[in-house]
């Protein structure tokens, strides 16, 4: 599979802090890519150095093309989506209305077909399009949110801790339509997670961030007996990990 993405030599800082230092990462064409780590470990920072919703150091190419010189505005034209952490989606407005706001630059039409698809595919949402969204439960609030980021049908999503927050059921439900989304299209996405046990379930290869550097990386097929994950929990994850399946 070819790289639809690529960082080299990645860096943020946040005055004269540095919070990612280093960090090499790819992704290939419609695959999963998951961010491991411990609150503060520099993931967040990751994603939105790639949305380039902050300045950051080293090369970034995304389908052939370098990012340095494109703003955010223009990486999302590109196909680079950023669901943020805690959902913000706007509490006041409706399901419909925030929907509106992932595709607000899309033709009547093309609207209302993504709209469909997003609410075949959360259907819990989809008797609740009216409804303002703060009604939501905080599962269906994810839903929304990353509903609302494939409104622009993205090549890259950029996904910030969907599971947070949510009850044990909910972050299953969530991870179930990530898997449906990865089968069904051809995105690519980014996935930042403190859930090991269920980002397996869904990531192709996954980074674990410690300080803002790189300190590991796995393939899917690295981690396919028990031992292996085990191995890879006591290394990179620690202590506050439910044990792997
Ligand atoms: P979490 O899971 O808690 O969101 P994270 O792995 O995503 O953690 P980041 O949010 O990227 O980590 O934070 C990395 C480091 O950068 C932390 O030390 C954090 O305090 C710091 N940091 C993040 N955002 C800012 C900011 N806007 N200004 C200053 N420091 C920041």
């Amino acid at each position: 599979m070819a790289d639809l993405f690529s960082a080299r030599g990645l860096g943020v800082r946040y005055g004269v802090a540095r919070a990612v230092e280093n960090v090499d990462l790819t992704v290939p064409d419609n695959g999963v890519v998951a961010l491991l780590g411990a609150n503060g470990a520099g993931k967040s920072s990751i994603l939105k150095a790639i949305a380039g919703l902050i300045p950051a150091e080293g090369q970034m190419s995304f389908a052939g093309e370098d990012l340095s010189r494109l703003n955010a505005r223009q990486r999302v034209r590109r196909g680079i989506v950023y669901v943020p952490e805690g959902r913000q989606i706007v509490g006041s407005l409706t399901v419909a209305e925030n929907l509106l706001l992932g595709g607000f630059h899309l033709d009547g039409r093309t609207l209302r077909q993504r709209r469909e698809a997003m609410l075949e595919l959360f259907p819990e949402i989809a008797g609740r399009i009216h409804s303002p969204a703060w009604m939501l439960s905080g599962g269906e609030q994810q839903m929304l949110a990353i509903g609302r980021g494939l409104m622009s049908a993205p090549k890259l999503l950029l996904l910030d801790e969907p599971s947070l927050g949510l009850a044990p059921l909910l972050i299953r439900r969530v991870f179930e339509r990530l898997v449906t989304i990865k089968q069904e299209s051809g995105l690519a996405i980014i996935l930042v997670e403190q859930n090991f046990r269920m980002t397996m379930k869904v990531a192709d290869a996954m980074y674990f961030v410690r300080n803002g550097i790189i300190v590991g990386h796995r393939t899917a097929a690295d981690l396919d007996t028990p031992a292996s994950r085990a191995d890879v929990v006591e290394a990179y994850l620690g202590a506050g990990q439910p044990a792997p399946a």
